[in-house]
């Protein structure tokens, strides 16, 4: 390596182009302590311990003025938020946190908007034990980027893989279903406004909380996970990809969120079966854990519904209704370039 900061040369593209105090920035918002055994922000790299018998878990995730935030978008809720979405990956392979970075590319440098951000992020990154040890900070031509990475520990062999879906298992989701979807739809007034509804929902969408204690406690007793960012049959579709099954949902099992009790039924079951930004886990696991996952569940503070379950794959994906009866006109997920 050269010089401690030799590659910021003219002409070396947008990433070289360094805030002007860039690195006050980070002194000043980002260099919360890390723990005594580890390196935090300041150097190269960040160190920390290896964990005999474990493996390491990695995951990253990009959020995009405009695209997966409003502009203008209240940055404490951000903070939070950025860490949150890659912290529910963890907790869908069954891992505990370790450790996060913060790539941050941002137009201007406003101090109020870096202490909330910082705040928001911090808070949960203190409340997950997943310290902020590194990053990377530019400036943007347009528009706010943030991307997330996390780093977390899995017992080895115990993670909670989506192609460990096995026939016969119960398909559990975490929390409830549907909120978010419907907060979203109303703040881009898809939906007439209806500011108690909007409080009812808001928090889901802007503020979630990802069961990392119940992810973690199920390594190595459920099979499959994944966490409900797109929308749980599209979600639950990539188990049944992976794992080359089918599956039966009952609908009347779908844990709705409270918010929505008054709405249509038909906007209920789109937001709940399309509906993504949930964050809550979707699992599979077989029939003889059902006590054990109650208990786990309890034990973690988590809601836990045990809403179908895993079939033959050319059973394909259907969902029934009270009387058992497929559900025809299902909506789907999310998907950036559909
Ligand atoms: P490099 O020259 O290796 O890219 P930088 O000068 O960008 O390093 O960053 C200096 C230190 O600050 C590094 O330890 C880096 O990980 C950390 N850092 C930079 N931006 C952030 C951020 N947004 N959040 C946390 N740490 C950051
Ligand atoms: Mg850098």
């Amino acid at each position: 390596m050269g010089p401690r900061h030799g590659h910021r040369k003219a002409g070396r593209g947008l990433h070289e182009v360094a805030l002007t105090n860039e690195f006050d920035l980070i002194a000043r918002y980002f260099s919360r302590p890390a723990p005594t055994t580890y390196l935090g922000v300041g150097d190269d790299c960040a160190l920390m311990p290896s964990v005999p018998g474990m493996q390491l878990a990695t995951s990253t995730d990009l959020l995009i003025e405009g695209r997966h935030f409003f502009s203008g978008a209240e940055p404490r809720s951000l903070g939070h938020k950025a860490l949150a979405v890659n912290l529910s990956d963890l907790a869908a392979m069954g891992a505990t946190p370790a450790a996060c970075l913060l790539g941050l590319s941002l137009p201007e440098l406003r101090p109020d908007w870096l202490e909330a951000f910082a705040d928001g992020f911090y808070a949960l990154a203190d409340a997950a034990g997943c310290p902020l040890v590194g990053g990377d900070t530019t400036r943007s031509p347009a528009g706010i980027v943030v991307s997330v990475t996390v780093l977390g520990h899995v017992p080895a062999g115990k993670a909670l893989r989506r192609d460990a879906a096995r026939q016969g298992d119960d398909i559990w989701v975490s929390g409830s279903l549907g909120a978010a979807d419907i907060a979203l739809r109303l703040l881009t007034g898809e939906l007439p406004p209806d500011p108690a509804l909007l409080a009812a929902t808001r928090a889901a969408l802007e503020h979630p909380e990802p069961p990392l204690a119940l992810g973690a406690a199920l390594a190595g007793v459920a099979h499959a996970a994944l966490d409900i960012s797109d929308g749980l049959l599209q979600d639950l579709g990539h188990i049944l990809q992976a794992s080359a099954c089918g599956a039966q949902l009952e609908y009347p099992a779908l844990p709705v969120a409270a918010a929505l009790a008054a709405l249509p039924a038909a906007q209920q079951l789109r937001a709940v079966l399309g509906g993504g930004d949930v964050y809550q886990l979707c699992f599979t696991a077989a029939a003889a854990r059902r006590e054990q996952i109650l208990a786990l569940a309890r034990s973690c503070g988590t809601r836990v519904s045990r809403v179908g379950r895993i079939t033959a794959r050319q059973d394909g994906l259907q969902v029934l209704d009270a009387a058992g009866r497929p559900l025809d006109a299902l909506p789907s997920g999310f998907d950036h370039f559909s």
